[in-house]
């Protein structure tokens, strides 16, 4: 996260807050659209670590925006939660 500061906030300063929010639902829908069609055989996997990457990118774009420790306390919330409900099973 560190070393993307930097760049994150190049970003910022270039394109602005809105095309931010903008290119971080453009790329969630293509990966949202690319694994569609790695179930219909459309596309390689190669294609799928792409978008995976895209979006990797944009979620730390976010997380830069929004806090890097907020995200973190919530991330860390949600996976208490998560092992409660695997050791529920
Ligand atoms: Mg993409």
């Amino acid at each position: 996260m560190k070393r993307y500061r930097e760049i994150y906030q190049a970003a910022l300063d270039k394109w602005g807050v809105e095309a931010q929010y903008d290119q971080a639902i453009e790329e969630c829908a293509e990966l949202i659209a690319s694994l569609k069609h790695l179930k219909r055989n459309k596309v390689d996997e190669q294609a799928i670590i792409n978008e995976i990457a895209d979006v990797t990118l944009m979620i730390g774009q976010l997380t830069y925006m929004f806090g890097e420790q907020k995200v973190e306390d919530a991330m860390q919330a949600k996976l208490v939660k998560l092992q409660e409900l695997l050791n529920a099973r």
